[in-house]
């Protein structure tokens, strides 16, 4: 069987790594990245807001997310 992909909400610690998923960039990057206002600039969400709206979509009722990815339960977030 097909292992599931590793799903990342914003702010969620990349497994075997220091990097860390930002969602609004869809990318991994170093922590400073996301207080550097040039490369990370403030938007209508904030980071925790973000990191929220990743949790409920991935928690909603028979959410299709959950299908095809998987997210430990132990995963690290820097908002959370
Ligand atoms: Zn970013």
């Amino acid at each position: 069987m097909q292992s599931k992909k590793r799903y990342y909400f914003h702010g969620d610690v990349v497994d075997g790594s220091t990097q860390v998923y930002c969602a609004q960039h869809d990318d991994m990057v170093d922590v400073a990245h996301f207080y550097d206002m040039e490369i990370h600039p403030p938007s209508r969400l904030s980071d925790y807001d973000r990191y929220l709206r990743s949790r409920k979509a991935w928690n909603r009722r028979n959410s299709p997310l959950r299908q095809h990815y998987s997210r430990p339960t132990t995963a690290r977030n820097i908002f959370a």
